[in-house]
Order: structure tokens, then sequence, then C-alpha cells
């Protein structure tokens, strides 16, 4: 081999002096086929082959390896702001190689409408109302339910939370999402459609096998479906830490017997040493009581402010009279 030769083959090793082809194949032998894979130059290395391809006219490859430099960077930064421009730059090519192969094809447009409920999902952590939330979450699951039961190609790369591999366990776990926030959105005008609504989500997160979000769930349900009166006003009221809450009070086996003999609720005494009051008296009794405490907080500062005036008076006196006699002891 001649020295030129030699110059070149070294060049060649280093990544000087390849063309786009070669470019290209450098992605996957100096990142995506290593172990472990250095998905971080994979991306460089797609990108550079893109621009190449580019310069040798050759726009099909150019955008394949576009498409690749843009799936790879998602994987290696898992940055899901970045969703919408991986999706547009898939969205000319039909078909790209599976992550991690370079032979094995997928197609695009599966890997799209995976990435676009992806992107709903995303919508939905960032949108922070729940009547959105829901919407956002209900899109996302349509999406995950038409790809059925393939298995998803991306998300488990990204560390989501959730089923990661099928996309019908996923379409079920953001259906359940959905169910969850569309309860939390209608609570407060009404904890029965509240109750209503978690127990379908009770009901897709046990399909999408979450056992997490399932017990979150059914501990709400348990609240938010339970009744109790009103100590104060005698109000019946549904949900528990909604509309009733739990207030320490001093109760007796009397109070028992007397709401027994007069046919009232016992529940409002059931936990020992509380009683049930619905957040309207609650929240009435808790403003006073701050009212209160805050009025008492401002007559011990004005006390307090008074007695160290005087104390700084005292001390002010004490001061000037240490001076006086200071000058008429340096004068002797
Ligand atoms: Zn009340």
């Amino acid at each position: 081999m001649g020295l030129f030769d030699k110059v070149k083959a070294v060049g060649k090793e280093i990544g000087i002096g390849l063309n786009a082809q070669e470019q290209y194949q450098r992605a996957y032998e100096k990142g995506v086929l290593l172990q472990p894979p250095d998905y971080s130059a994979a991306t460089k290395h797609f990108a550079k082959a893109s621009e190449m391809f580019l310069q040798e006219g050759d726009e099909d490859m150019a955008r394949l390896a576009k498409a690749n430099a843009a799936l790879y960077e998602l994987i290696d930064k898992r940055n899901l702001n970045t969703l919408r421009e991986v999706i547009r730059a898939l969205e000319p090519i039909t078909e790209v190689p599976c992550i991690g192969s370079q032979d094995e094809m997928m197609q695009t447009s599966l890997l799209i409408a995976e990435l676009r409920s992806l992107q709903c999902e995303e919508r939905a952590k960032q949108c922070g109302n729940y009547a959105d939330m829901t919407q956002e979450y209900m899109e996302a699951a349509e999406g995950f339910m038409k790809l059925g039961y393939a298995p998803l190609h991306i998300s488990e790369r990204l560390k989501l939370d959730g089923p990661v591999e099928k996309a019908i366990l996923r379409a079920f776990y953001c259906e359940g999402l959905s169910d969850y926030y569309s309860a939390l959105s209608v609570v407060l005008s009404s904890p029965v459609q509240a109750h209503d609504q978690m127990q379908k989500a009770a009901s897709c997160f046990r399909q999408a096998m979450v056992t997490d979000w399932s017990k979150t769930v059914d501990d709400y349900i348990a609240k938010v479906s339970s009744k109790s009166h009103c100590w104060m006003c005698g109000r019946e009221m549904q949900g528990e830490d909604v509309f009733f809450k739990y207030y320490p009070a001093e109760t007796e086996e009397y109070h028992s017997q007397l709401l027994e003999s007069s046919n009232e609720d016992l529940r409002m005494i059931d936990n020992t040493g509380h009683v049930t009051v619905c957040t309207v008296c609650g929240s009435a009794i808790e403003n006073q009581a701050d009212r209160y405490a805050t009025m008492r907080a401002d007559e011990v500062r004005a006390w307090a402010d008074q007695l160290f005036q005087q104390t700084n008076e005292v001390l002010m006196n004490h001061s000037e009279r240490l001076r006086s006699l200071e000058r008429v002891a340096h004068r002797h």
C-alpha cells in the first residue's frame, strides 16, 4: 500500500474523507451497533450523512438519514418537547430501520401514530387543568387503541411511566388517566359523577395492569363514595375530604347513645376522638379561628413593641450618662 492509500485508510478510520454512504454506515458502526450503543454519536453521524447525501443530490437517503438522526436524538436526550420535529422528519418516508437495527424495517406510519399519542400525553402533563387533561389523555388513548395489539417501538426507550410494550395496554392506561382527571374535574359539582368516572378509571387501570394507579383510584373511590351528616348543620354530605372532614373533638359513649336513640347518623362519630363536619361549617370555623388568632397575634406584637421601645429608651439614657461620665473622667 502506497503512502497515499495508507493516509486515506487512516483518515477513513477516524472519519475523514468518507462519502455520504460511508458516513451513514459509520452512524451504525460507531453508534447504533456498539455495545453499549452510543446514540449521541449516532445522531451526529446521521445528521452529517444527511447533509452529505443532499450535496450528492440523493434526497431520499438525505431524508432517511435525517429521520434517523431525529429518532436517535430523541432516544438519547429523551426530550419529549421535540416530538413535533421528530414526527416532521419521519413524515416524508414510508419505512425506517427499527431502532437498534440496520436491516429490519418498520413502517413510519405506525411509529408516527405512537409518537402522536405520546405528544398528546405530553400536552396533558403540561396543560394544568383537569378538563384539558381529560381530553388530551382520551386522544392519546384513541391513538394507541388504533394500534391494537401491535408492540410499541419507542416508548420503552423513553423510560416513560406506565405500560411501554404493547399499544393496547398503554391505551387502557391513558384512558384510565383520562377518566381519573375527568373525575377530578367534576367532583366539586357532583361527587356521584366523580365516583362513576373513578370506577371507569379503576377498570382501565386493572386492564392496563398498573397496580399503583389501581390503588390510588380505589382509595379515592372509597372516600368519594362515603357519606356522613355534618355534626353542626345536620346536612348529609358525600365525599370525605371533599365535602366533609373528620375534625378532632371530644366524643363519648353517651353521644353514640344519643344518636342511636334519636335515629341519627352514627357515622358522624365513627372515628374515635373525631366528628364529621361539612366543609362549609368546617371552613367557617377555621376562618373565624384564623381571624381571632391574627387579632391576638397583633395584640401581642403591639404589647411587645411598646416593651422594646421602653427598654430601648432606658438603654439610650444609660449610654448618654456613661458618655458624660467619661468626658468628666478625661478632663481630670
Ligand atoms: Zn355543616
